[in-house]
């Protein structure tokens, strides 16, 4: 059986859709709208089986759009070819498209003024049948810049959208690991590694070559308690738990060449 139909048979086996319908028939909640992370395949076989679905949540950012792990807009086609409005959760990939690098930062800058959040946001809002946007602020200053170009929304203009082109490119160039910090993989590790930071690390040390990523490699995100890249013995645990399927034994056996070479 292949992963899409393994992944499907575990769902149906699970009588997760089947529960959650009959609580809506008992009135213990009105809507009823799924969460998504997996191929697009899985997502049509979903639908069509069960139509009593209003509503999905995508991850849905303009780094993802065509990363071929992700797939949000082939998970954005589908939602709209069956009629459902969509959620977006991630727009601004766990923040990455918040803190650009340098050269991606300026061609923003060139535009009229916004954050680098903003333009990230406005993407995702822009399309059509895009129900809510979801993103995680933590910080007054975040929420009251969300509310500034939200409040009365406008879609990114063709030339805006050039530019976010324009950046998408500079990502999909630099080959940084799409982990967007969820940490579903950190409890389960036997080895106490911070999956999520040393990924971070290792994507900072690439986009700016930063020396301070050696520093939270070494001291903020591995010793004592918390184990190093090197430290896992390839239980593959957490690569059960990641909703973006990322090959995470393979991924710290980099991140220790990197961080830990004599
Ligand atoms: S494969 Fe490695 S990182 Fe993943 S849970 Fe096992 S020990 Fe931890
Ligand atoms: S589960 Fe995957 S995406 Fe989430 S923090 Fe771990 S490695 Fe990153």
């Amino acid at each position: 059986m292949d992963r899409i139909k393994k992944n499907f048979a575990f769902f149906k086996k699970c009588h997760a859709y089947e529960t959650a319908l009959e609580l809506m028939e008992e009135g213990k909640f009105r809507h009823f709208g799924i969460s998504f992370h997996d191929k697009t395949e899985v997502l049509e076989q979903i639908l069509n089986e069960y139509p009593q679905i209003e509503v999905v949540q995508i991850q849905f950012n303009y780094a993802d759009y065509d990363d071929p792990a992700v797939e949000s807009r082939k998970c954005y086609e589908v939602c709209r070819k069956f009629g459902k409005p969509v959620i977006v959760m991630e727009p601004v990939k766990g923040g990455n498209l918040a803190n650009l690098p340098q050269n991606a930062k300026s061609i923003l800058e060139e535009l009229h003024g916004g954050s680098p959040a903003s333009y990230a946001i406005r993407f995702a809002a822009g399309f059509e049948g895009i129900m809510m946007v979801l993103s995680g602020m933590s910080d007054m200053a975040q929420m009251q810049d969300n509310i500034s170009f939200m409040k009365e929304f406008q879609p990114l203009s063709d030339e805006e959208l050039a530019a976010v082109r324009k950046v998408q490119e500079i990502f999909q160039s630099m080959n940084l690991i799409p982990c967007t910090s969820c940490r579903y993989c950190v409890a389960g590790c036997p080895k106490n590694i911070s999956i999520p930071d040393l990924f971070a690390v290792m994507n900072t040390k690439q986009i700016y070559h930063d020396w301070n990523a050696d520093y939270y490699y070494n001291v903020v995100h591995t010793g004592g308690e918390k184990g190093k890249a090197s430290d896992c013995i390839k239980c593959g645990k957490c690569e059960k738990a990641c909703p973006q399927h990322l090959a995470i034994r393979d991924l710290l056996k980099d991140v220790a060449g990197e961080f830990e070479k004599k």
